[in-house]
Formats: C-alpha cells, sequence, structure tokens
C-alpha cells in the first residue's frame, strides 16, 4: 500500500478540522465504502478499513493528540527505532473497521449494519441465520398464461420439535455461557504501538456467538436445534413468468441453528416446452396445417390455444407460410398491462402417398392450373 497514511488525508480534512468535521467526514466515507454497499470490492474494503482506521485515531482526542505530535513514529510497533518506512504498523482488519463503525453508527448491537443499509443480510451477534434454500418448479405453458398455486414438497431444516430448537436435552435448557455472559461476544484489546489500544469486538469462542452453552444435549437433534424434514409448500405462481425468474420466500429456508431465523426458500422457475405452442416473449406460434382447399377457399378451423379450443378463419387465397394473428390469445404481461397474441403459421399440407380419387382430382387440378403458376421468383414474394 504505497502512497501517504496521512489521517487527515485520508479523511479529506484539513490539520484544523474540528471533531465534528471528523466525525462527518468519516461518516460520509464510511457509507461509501462500506463493503454491504461495495461487495466484492477489495479496493473498497481497504478504503473502509483506512478511513475506520483514520477516525479510530483523529476521533479520539487523546490519540489525535499523539498522532499530531509524533505523527507517523507513533506508528511503530515495539518502537524498534526506526522512525518511518521500518516497521510497519498494524493495521486494522475489516472485523476491526466494522466493529469501529458500529460503535460509531450502529446504536445497540443486533442487526445494525442491515438494518442501517435496509439490507437483509446476516445480523451480527444474534442467532444465526438459517442458509437459503433453492428448487427448481417446472411450469407448463398454460399455467404461466394463467397463474397457478402449486404446492411443492421442500427438504430442509427444520426447528426441532423436541427441544424447540435450543438443542438442550428435554428437560434441561442451555446454560448461559460463561466467557462471554451471555453476549455471544468478546471484547479483546488490540495494541497500537505509542497510539494505545483499541478494544475490539469477536465472536465468543466458546459458544461461537450463540451466547449459550448445551451440557445436555437434545438426543433428536444432537444439539443443533434444527432435523432434516420434508415440508409443504404452497406457492402462488404469478402470469407470465420466464424461465429463470425466481419467488423468494422469506423464512421458509433452512432452520437456523439454536434457533435462529430461517432462510428463504428460493423457487427458481422452468418453463417446461409445449408440444405445440412455441413462446415468443409474450407471444405464441403454432403451425397449422391445412388443406389445398381450405387454403384456397378459405374456410373456418378449429385451432388450440392455451386457454382451449378457438376458431380461426381463414381467407381465401391463403398462402404457406402466412402468418394469422389471434389477438390477445397469448401470454399475459409479467407484472404488466396487456396480453400476447397468438401467430398462427398456415402450412398448405401436401399428401405424401395421394389416394386414387386424391390422383385423379389432382391431375384434372393440374391440368387446369397449368398456366396459372407464376415462375420463379426471389424468395419471399
Ligand atoms: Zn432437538
Ligand atoms: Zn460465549
Amino acid at each position: 500500500m504505497a502512497g501517504s497514511r496521512d489521517y487527515y488525508e485520508v479523511l479529506g480534512v484539513g490539520r484544523d478540522a474540528s471533531d465534528d468535521d471528523i466525525k462527518k467526514a468519516y461518516r460520509e466515507l464510511a457509507f461509501k465504502y462500506h463493503p454491504d454497499k461495495n461487495p466484492d470490492d477489495p479496493a473498497a474494503e481497504e478504503k473502509f478499513k483506512e478511513v475506520a482506521e483514520a477516525h479510530e485515531v483523529l476521533g479520539d482526542s487523546e490519540k489525535r493528540g499523539r498522532y499530531d505530535q509524533f505523527g507517523a513514529a507513533a506508528f511503530n510497533q515495539g518502537g524498534a527505532g526506526g522512525g518511518f518506512g521500518g516497521a510497519d504498523f498494524s493495521h486494522m482488519d475489516l472485523n476491526d473497521a466494522l466493529n469501529a463503525f458500529m460503535r460509531s453508527f450502529g446504536g445497540g448491537g443486533g442487526g445494525g449494519l442491515s438494518d442501517l443499509f435496509g439490507f437483509g443480510g446476516q445480523t451480527r451477534g444474534g442467532p444465526q441465520r438459517g442458509s437459503d434454500v433453492r428448487i427448481r418448479l417446472r411450469l407448463t405453458l398454460e399455467e404461466i398464461a394463467t397463474g397457478v398455486r402449486k404446492k411443492i414438497k421442500v427438504t430442509k431444516f427444520v426447528h426441532c420439535k423436541e427441544c424447540h430448537g435450543s438443542g438442550a436435552k428435554p428437560g434441561t435448557s442451555p446454560k448461559t455461557c460463561t466467557t462471554c455472559r451471555g453476549a455471544g461476544q468478546v471484547q479483546t484489546q488490540r495494541s497500537m504501538g505509542m497510539l494505545g489500544t483499541f478494544m475490539t469486538t469477536t465472536p465468543c469462542p466458546t459458544c461461537r456467538g450463540t451466547g449459550q452453552v448445551i451440557d445436555d444435549p437434545c438426543p433428536r437433534c444432537v444439539g443443533k436445534g434444527f432435523v432434516r424434514a420434508k415440508e409443504t409448500v404452497e406457492i402462488d405462481v404469478p402470469v407470465g413468468v420466464s424461465t429463470g425468474n425466481y419467488i423468494p420466500i422469506n423464512g421458509a429456508g433452512n432452520a437456523g441453528p439454536r434457533g435462529g431465523p430461517s432462510g428463504r426458500l428460493l423457487v427458481v422457475l422452468e418453463e417446461i416446452p409445449h408440444k405445440i405452442f412455441e413462446r415468443h416473449g409474450d407471444n405464441v406460434l403454432l403451425e397449422l396445417p391445412v388443406s389445398i382447399a381450405t387454403a384456397a377457399l378459405g374456410g373456418s378451423v378449429e385451432v388450440p390455444t392455451l386457454d382451449g379450443k378457438a376458431r380461426l378463419k381463414i381467407p381465401a387465397g391463403t398462402q404457406s407460410g402466412q402468418l394469422l394473428k389471434m389477438r390477445g390469445k397469448g401470454i399475459p404481461h409479467h407484472r404488466g398491462f396487456g396480453t400476447g397474441d397468438q401467430f398462427v403459421s398456415v402450412a398448405v399440407w401436401v399428401p405424401k402417398r395421394p389416394s386414387s380419387d386424391e390422383k385423379k382430382l389432382l391431375k384434372k387440378l393440374g391440368d387446369i392450373q397449368k398456366k396459372n403458376v407464376p415462375g420463379p421468383r426471389r424468395p419471399g414474394r
């Protein structure tokens, strides 16, 4: 990490900045670079750690005074004489930076970070949320066109009924962890050389953040608080969905350990290819073979649609490959207004092995048509 480690520069304030200026600058930068807002962005994470570290020093009048007096020399861990350059300052890690951020803006712990940003992220310090369960739901085009309520069986972890998710043998109960006194977190001191120490909060190693220990585990779930089970879930699938769309259902995923809240159920939708209809967005297309007579003379034919049979008028003189539109017989638009159309591609049917009767008539027709058939032409005319 090259460049200046000047804390004033990091926060973009002058050396005469007031406590308020420093706090304001930190707030702005910390929110901007917070990892929840910049997932998988190492540069933002680096900035976030940097501004937290700068604020940790400049936001504390005693540390700020020492920094102003000793400058970079104050960073030398162990003070092995090096002055500038030599020994490296033990920088804040992400956990420290997040904790510092929480102390400044997070209020009283709990959901803190995610509440601040309105994200549904993992809560820190509380009971752990269960993981998401992903299932695939296959739908027919008819179901997609009307919307459908589906019952599906989901195999997942549910809270153990024997111990009600506590993980403790029935009749006993989890005990408050003596290491963290039930807080689920422990505070440790982190030395920052001449700058003194920082308090840092980490999940309790004894109870892994739950705040409780179980002496007598529940025999059914062996202390986990959840067991594997099959559950039936009802899902309302809206009209007009497509393959790849998914429906998230909060609280229907895996149960969290030790009574923690359940994760999400993600229902990933998949369209079953239809035997007759080809989907094009909200429109559907099918091919309809008609006899030479119907194509030439016109007529009314029965065609399938997504909501039952309908009649379609074939105009006289319809050509092979011509598209006829059946307005509003397609798929309703997902989350919008209007409905797609059904397109019928007319295919004039030619018998492969004509009967003798057909042969007789076709020969006669051929004789009559001999002079009428147009010559070679550019395709698509
Ligand atoms: Zn149990
Ligand atoms: Zn503990």
